[in-house]
């Protein structure tokens, strides 16, 4: 290759050109993304036939779910039409739902109901104010001290034929959702019984999860193992036989159930030196971002982020005529190696909004693609988009629509920060503080 085809090579990798999105149907979304992501993904999974990406299917699904019986349903496993969970998390991880609107949804359910529902926000409202104070200190053991990188004496082989960790697994593959026990067992059996390290778990999930947030992934994973809290969370077959009946009865390892008794790990001490910031802070440290639009000049372009793409994205919104930026960002998605079902989801909540806004799509890196161009923005409260922001030029800057205000409190557990918050509204009774 001649230095000038290589430059320009290299030209058309930093600032390509916009690629139309594909029409809304699936075929289209898959020919799309097979095509504008290869290399970048870490499998060739089919899409989720469960979960479909995009505003229409977010407020379907937040208009069929039913809070009556969330308190005593919200653990059970099995039978799968049985489960209380909500299944939402997929749309609120991408702001096609926010959590003021889902809190809002939920408000003439039972009393008791509403009110463990309402705590699970909370605790998705907590994993973010924390993460945007910490950032990427949450990918070490917060407070105490437990491995985070190593193999796991509980990989495919050791948990071979076990129903449970198997149908798990496979469901986690094929759907790219799997529910809250259901997390905390895989989760309690790569780390506390196969002593492999969490952040190496976190990325498994991470790559799998439709609702994968650096924020509620890692605080999952240091609460199961003991790092946030100091307390150990043990899966054992006793679980199973509760929350999933019939699962044992049929499972090839019955007789030889690896997880018969306790895992046997000492609950981890203190961390020498705990995450930074997670005590008080002075309030520009606390990562809330802008109260008020930080008005720089007149915007040409949205840009989203997968942080935000409803339609009630502020910048979105108070920018209807503008065209709207979306850029997938070779090198992260590179580094990250998504299941291509968790791409797909994405790309068909795009194609739904090419459907109403013009849109442009890039594969690059966001500054070499979006220099020069004044852009509207909500702030993301994550260490990636403020990476990515300074190296932009953002003219109207929206605030991110939380659901309580972030303070400048105490932080390091979810009880700690729940005595500073202000809550929406009345909650009804109060819940055990229980993840
Ligand atoms: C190891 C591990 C990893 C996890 N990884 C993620 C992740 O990457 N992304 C993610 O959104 N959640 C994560 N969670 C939290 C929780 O498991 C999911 O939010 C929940 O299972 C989503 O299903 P749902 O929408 O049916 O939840 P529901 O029970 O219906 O709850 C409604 C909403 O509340 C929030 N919520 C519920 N439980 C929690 C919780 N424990 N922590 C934070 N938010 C919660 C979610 O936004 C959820 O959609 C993880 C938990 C564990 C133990």
């Amino acid at each position: 290759m001649t230095d000038a085809l290589a430059a320009e090579e290299r030209r058309s990798l930093a600032s390509p050109e916009a690629i139309q999105a594909p029409g809304r149907d699936r075929a289209s979304v898959l020919r799309w993304v097979d095509r504008h992501l290869t290399g970048l993904m870490g499998d060739d999974a089919p899409a989720s036939p469960r979960f479909r990406g995009g505003q229409s299917a977010a407020d379907e699904a937040l208009r069929g779910f039913d809070v009556a019986g969330y308190a005593s349903r919200r653990n059970v496993v099995e039978p799968v039409d049985a489960r209380g969970a909500s299944g939402l998390s997929p749309w609120i991880r991408h702001g096609w739902l926010s959590l003021p609107r889902v809190w809002a949804a939920v408000e003439d359910g039972p009393p008791r109901d509403v009110a463990k529902f309402r705590s699970e926000l909370l605790w998705q409202e907590y994993a973010r104010h924390l993460y945007a104070r910490i950032g990427t200190a949450s990918a070490r053991s917060m407070r105490f001290g437990v491995a985070e990188r190593g193999p796991s004496r509980m990989g495919a082989q050791a948990s071979s034929g076990m129903a449970c960790v198997e149908r798990l697994r496979e469901e986690l593959r094929r759907d790219g959702w799997i529910p809250n026990a259901a997390r905390m067992w895989l989760a309690s059996h790569w780390s506390v019984r196969g002593q492999g390290g969490w952040r190496d778990g976190e990325d498994r999930f991470f790559q799998q999860l439709l609702d994968g947030s650096r924020a509620a992934n890692r605080l999952g994973w240091q609460w199961t193992v003991g790092a946030q809290t100091g307390r150990l969370y043990a899966f054992e077959r006793g679980q199973v036989e509760r929350q999933a009946p019939g699962w044992c009865e049929g499972c090839a390892r019955a007789r030889d159930c690896p997880i018969e008794g306790p895992p046997g790990a000492q609950a981890p001490v203190h961390a020498s030196t705990p995450a930074p910031g997670l005590g008080r802070v002075a309030e520009a440290n606390n990562g809330s971002g802008p109260e008020a639009v930080v008005d720089r000049g007149e915007p040409e372009a949205v840009w989203l982020t997968a942080e935000s793409l409803g339609d009630a994205d502020p910048a979105l919104e108070a920018h209807p005529a503008l065209p709207v930026v979306f850029v997938f960002d070779r090198a992260r998605l590179a580094r990250w190696k998504l299941s291509r079902k968790r791409l797909v989801f994405l790309v068909e909540g795009l194609a739904e909004l090419a459907e109403r806004r013009s849109l442009e799509l890039y594969v690059g890196d966001p500054a070499a693609v979006l220099a020069n161009r004044r852009l509207a923005a909500t702030h993301a409260p994550v260490p990636g988009w403020r990476d990515a922001s300074r190296r932009l030029s953002i003219a109207h800057e929206h605030p991110w629509p939380w659901l309580v205000a972030p303070h400048e409190g105490p932080i390091g557990s979810f009880s700690a920060w729940r005595k500073g918050i202000t809550l929406p509204d009345a909650a009804g009774p109060q819940q055990a503080l229980r993840f």
